[in-house]
């Protein structure tokens, strides 16, 4: 058995170990591990990213390594639109998973570098500037095997073309830079593929300062050995990127970095769509960025799941080129073992039918529930009923629909934690008090019923996962709960406070 301070030292990472995650090839060819996330910002991470992000962490400490924060933020497109707010939301959404990453680094302040070697290639004769039409390129050309006219310039024409490019000479899609990987790869994405164009759009961080952007996989086959990366793990729909890369590190006779895919993941219950979301969020549709619906780190702070579900769950997937979906219950399963034991208790009825209850004894003023019933040791907390010391008024109290219905006229049902009552016959919900030992309705067979009562109950509105608002009554004590807090509502489910004005506010978290 291991001992306290033995314990602490065995960190999460080597807790993590013992699962299925094979060994990085090739670590003893590198001076030192180095791996980088390379987000494009055009929102905050979702969970659809928390693999790609957990993974490169998870490597990066078992080796000790260096792990690099990359934003991928070339220009974009009409699509992909890059999100200036993504260059906070990015970071916060690391931190909550515990990733510890040495050093940022933004492509939009590596321009002048892609363009030197831009022009070394060019000067090599390895790539060309080509002003075809893309429509007649892509038919005349690409389909067809067949290089266009460009291809054969000399590199003194190509080098004025390229000037050209950057001074304004060709407008937007005027003309672009085109790799020679080869005309006749099977792969027609591979056929002399563009690797800068002309773009007049603002950067959020550079602004106009350029005009001529790399696409992606030209940048990242530059970086990634101007950054000495040594192993990227990465989804297998960037093999072709892989393949671009590899392209350029054979011109220059680069050590290869390792290159590791795994397969698509699929959340069966989480729809991802960041440029949904952020039409969504400008619209005010969402709440924000940490509205349920976009999936991202924030959400998932916000409902009060522990980054570490969100890893047990990413790295037991390990890492195969098999598709793998997935059910979010996943990581609920792994947020419930993780908080369940600490998730104090609390009483929680939506829309209550409120139900009139006389006969209780007047010297009753209060119910005792355990904080939590699997540890008894930790006493009780108590529920104000607010009620009057007189007899004859009755004591009202709040009840579920549901809960409601399911009793039938006559019978003993129990208030949780209360008393036990006879439900009258009649229109109004009334009942009379029955008996106060639970053993009473147990032998009958009767409902244990969770309920609110309506002199101190506290309103509360939980947000649920796919963004309605429902509204109930907790249960006084929810009054004093910190945000921040993961508690349960008996029966309903897990959920988070966020804010505890009036109505007091949680997201929901799970079942
Ligand atoms: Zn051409």
């Amino acid at each position: 058995m291991m001992t306290a301070p033995e314990m602490l030292e065995a960190s999460s990472v080597a807790a993590e170990e013992s699962r299925n995650l094979s060994e990085l090839s090739n670590v003893d060819k590198w001076p030192k591990v180095v791996m980088r996330l390379a987000p494009f910002p055009s929102g905050p991470l979702h969970i659809g990213n928390a693999r790609m992000v957990v993974l490169n962490d998870y490597y990066v400490k078992r080796y000790n390594g260096e792990l690099l924060l990359v934003f991928d933020d070339t220009i974009g497109s009409a699509e992909k639109v890059v999100e200036p707010d993504a260059f906070e939301m990015i970071p916060e959404g690391l931190e909550y998973l515990g990733v510890e990453w040495h050093r940022t680094v933004y492509k939009s302040d590596r321009l002048e570098l892609f363009y030197k070697y831009a022009v070394d290639l060019i000067e090599r004769n390895e790539a060309y500037v080509c002003d075809c039409d893309a429509e007649v390129w892509r038919k005349e050309h690409k389909a067809k095997e067949k290089a266009c006219k460009c291809s054969i310039l000399s590199v003194e024409d190509n080098l004025a073309r390229w000037e050209k490019m950057l001074d304004g000479t060709y407008p937007e899609r005027g003309a672009a830079v085109r790799l020679r990987t080869g005309m006749a790869d099977p792969d027609p994405a591979m056929r002399d593929h563009v690797i800068l164009r002309i773009s007049e759009s603002e950067h959020p961080r550079v602004g106009t300062r350029y005009r001529v952007w790399p696409l992606l996989e030209y940048s990242w086959g530059i970086d990634d050995h101007e950054l000495v990366v040594t192993h990227i793990i990465r989804g297998k729909d960037l093999v072709k990127e892989g393949k671009i890369e590899q392209h350029i590190w054979n011109i220059y006779d680069w050590q290869h970095p390792e290159l590791i895919y795994y397969g698509r993941l699929k959340f069966q219950d989480a729809k991802l769509s960041k440029s949904k979301s952020r039409r969504e969020v400008l619209e005010g549709v969402y709440t924000g960025w940490d509205d349920p619906r976009t999936w991202s780190m924030q959400s998932l702070e916000k409902r009060g799941i522990h980054p570490d579900a969100v890893r047990k769950a990413m790295l037991d997937l390990g890492l195969s080129v098999v598709d793998i979906s997935i059910s979010m219950k996943t990581v609920y399963s792994e947020n419930r073992k993780l908080q369940d034991a600490s998730a104090p208790r609390m009483f929680f009825v939506e829309a209550p039918v409120w139900v009139e209850l006389t006969g209780l004894p007047p010297e009753i003023q209060e119910a005792e529930a355990p904080v939590h019933p699997d540890f008894p040791d930790r006493g009780v907390r108590q529920i104000p009923l607010g009620r009057s010391s007189d007899a004859a008024v009755p004591f009202v109290a709040g009840i579920s629909e549901r809960d409601l219905k399911r009793l039938t006229k006559g019978e003993i049902f129990r208030l949780k934690d209360l008393a036990n009552f006879t439900l009258k016959k009649g229109r109004r919900p009334e009942a009379t008090f029955h008996s106060v030992e639970v053993d009473n309705v147990r032998t009958v067979g009767g409902s244990i019923i969770h309920w609110i009562p309506r002199e101190t109950a506290v309103p509360v509105e939980v947000t649920m996962i796919d963004g309605a608002v429902v509204t109930g009554h907790g249960e006084p004590s929810i009054k004093n709960i910190e945000s921040g807090t993961f508690l349960q509502f008996e029966r309903v489910g897990f959920a988070c406070v966020f804010d505890v004005g009036d109505p007091v506010r949680v997201a929901f978290a799970h079942k």
